[in-house]
């Protein structure tokens, strides 16, 4: 590959926990000069396999991953977590700063609203429960296991909460939970709203695939959209893991 010294090998630390990390990570496979470790925060039991190697767990904070860094003599840093994962993001802009490691966002594009949306974004998870209070509503809750908590005192609505680990309290009182891994169909997910007479859903703004955006819009059910933290600055963002290789390829 261009862009590595010749015989050389790259070492690649993927921040991983999405698709894309592991599609990052599938393609890496494919160039044996590319040698990748994956990170996983470890907080589901049963991730899906990831090719390549897989460490599990925190690295104790930025000294922790500078560590890391260091250790491993990794060429290249690419932070594939989930948009809202923002603290690790964090962490990796600070490593990369301090040892100097090329540093990569790979984070895949936000949805859009189409014609016969009706979304109402809001700034943070705080933010989509203010928006709720008071309401009599029963509500679909799609923004993960994490911060479910300020969804409590709603006592108004009920909620349907659907995540891949059980979320851990506090939470609702009056909650029913579905514990599922997507992918998800449109009609699916539009037989899960009617059959629970779902009129608002609560999202994150994590792009990607939209089987229960398409389903609002058929049912006509607004939409409370969380929008994700702003991208550091400065640092070079790729939307898809064909332009993450052409930066691995330039490193
Ligand atoms: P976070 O709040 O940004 O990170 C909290 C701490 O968890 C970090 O300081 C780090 O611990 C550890 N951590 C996070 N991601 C890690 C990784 N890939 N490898 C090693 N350690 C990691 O993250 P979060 O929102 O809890 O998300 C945790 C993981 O779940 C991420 O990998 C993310 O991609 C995935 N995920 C998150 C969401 C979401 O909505 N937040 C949704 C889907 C998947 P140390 O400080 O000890 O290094």
């Amino acid at each position: 590959m261009p862009g590595l010294t010749p015989g050389g090998d790259l070492r690649v630390l993927v921040l991983g926990g999405t698709t894309e990390g592991r599609e990052l990570a599938a393609a890496c496979a494919g160039h044996p000069e590319l040698h990748t470790v994956t990170s996983l925060a470890g907080r589901t039991g049963r991730p899906v396999p990831i090719a390549g190697r897989v460490r599990i767990g925190g690295f104790g904070g930025v000294d922790g991953l500078v560590d890391f860094l260091r250790d491993e003599r990794i060429g290249a840093l690419v932070d594939a977590t989930h948009t809202f994962a923002a603290t690790m993001t964090e962490h990796a802009v600070a490593a990369a700063r301090r040892t100097g490691v090329p540093l990569l966002m790979l984070r895949r594009p936000g949805w859009r609203e189409r014609p016969g949306d009706r979304w109402t974004r809001v700034p943070s998870l705080t933010a989509a429960a203010t928006a709720l209070r008071g309401r009599h509503s029963r509500v679909f809750l799609t923004t993960g296991r994490q911060g479910i908590g300020v969804f409590t005192g709603l006592d108004r609505c009920w909620f349907l909460a659907r995540s891949v680990e059980p979320p851990l309290p506090p939470m609702p009182a009056r909650m029913t939970v579905i514990l599922d891994r997507g992918p998800f169909t449109v009609a699916g997910e539009r037989d899960l709203m009617t059959g629970h007479r779902i009129d608002v859903l609560v999202t994150k703004d994590s792009g990607g695939a939209d089987a229960k955006l398409s389903a609002a819009r058929d049912l006509g059910v607004p939409v409370i959209m969380v929008d994700r933290p702003s991208p550091p600055p400065g640092v070079p963002a790729a939307a898809t893991v064909d332009q993450a290789m052409d930066w691995l390829r330039a490193v």
